[in-house]
């Protein structure tokens, strides 16, 4: 039996905002969407065949979703998104995945990673699950992709790669090295394969268990 596919809505365009010259937030309507903060959806401009998986950005209980889109200049649909005004139109189906904070992983300490847009599913954590205790690291490439770090108050830490300033110069495997990690936490990774194969060995030597360690892959 054909499995049935979750049916796409047609979402207005609510408001864009830019937060860098290659980044924004994308919110929509959200016409009854329910998700588990973590999970994504598929977005794509109306019309058009093409879509692309975006991590919730927005909290549990928001009226709209909202989408944080790093803009690809090779890319064929995050340009698109990131150029969207107020009034516009996409298309949206979903949710999937399995990237959860469950009741009893919301108990243990956490450990959030992140590279570049791979903050997203945080920022809807952190927005759905009010007091949850947390640490966030976050490595960019340049100072200004903090991206609305003022959200996560004294629980985010900036780890920029390729300019001064921030908490740590270097990449987010680079300051896991000097970090202390009690064996009981619950990691979460999410961004880059790369940053995620590295970290994944990295608390593993550590020893964190494998069901402690929890990942999203961008690309
Ligand atoms: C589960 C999941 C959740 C995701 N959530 C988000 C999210 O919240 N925000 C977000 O911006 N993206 C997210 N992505 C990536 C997103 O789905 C698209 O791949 C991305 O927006 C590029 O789409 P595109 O059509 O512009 O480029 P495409 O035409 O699909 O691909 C162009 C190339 O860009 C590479 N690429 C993809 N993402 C990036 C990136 N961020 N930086 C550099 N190169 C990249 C791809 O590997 C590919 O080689 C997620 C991916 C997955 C699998």
């Amino acid at each position: 039996m054909l499995k049935p596919t979750k049916k796409r809505k047609a979402c207005e365009v609510l408001e864009v905002r830019h937060l860098t010259e290659s980044t924004a937030v994308v919110r929509f309507e959200r016409q009854g969407l329910e998700f588990e903060p973590g999970q994504y959806i598929r977005v794509g401009m109306d019309g058009d065949p093409e879509i692309r998986d975006y991590s919730v950005y927005s909290g549990a209980d928001s009226d709209w979703l909202e989408v944080l889109v790093r803009r690809v200049e090779d890319g064929l649909v995050s340009k698109q998104l990131c150029d969207l005004e107020e009034g516009d139109v996409v298309t949206v189906g979903g949710p999937y995945g399995h990237f959860k904070l469950t009741e009893i992983v919301r108990c243990e300490p956490l450990l959030f990673i992140a590279t570049g847009s791979g903050i997203s599913p945080y920022h809807s954590f952190v927005e759905s699950y009010p007091g949850l205790q947390y640490r966030l690291i976050h490595g960019t490439a340049k100072l200004d992709e903090a991206y609305e770090a003022e959200a996560y108050g004294g629980n985010y830490f900036h780890c920029v790669s390729r300019e001064e300033g921030g908490d740590f110069r270097g990449r987010v495997t680079e300051y896991l090295r000097e970090l202390e990690i009690p064996r009981e936490t619950h990691a979460f990774l999410c961004g880059n394969c790369d940053m995620i194969y590295e970290a994944f060995d990295l608390l593993q030597a550590r020893g964190l268990a494998t069901e402690n360690i929890h990942t999203e892959v961008y690309f």
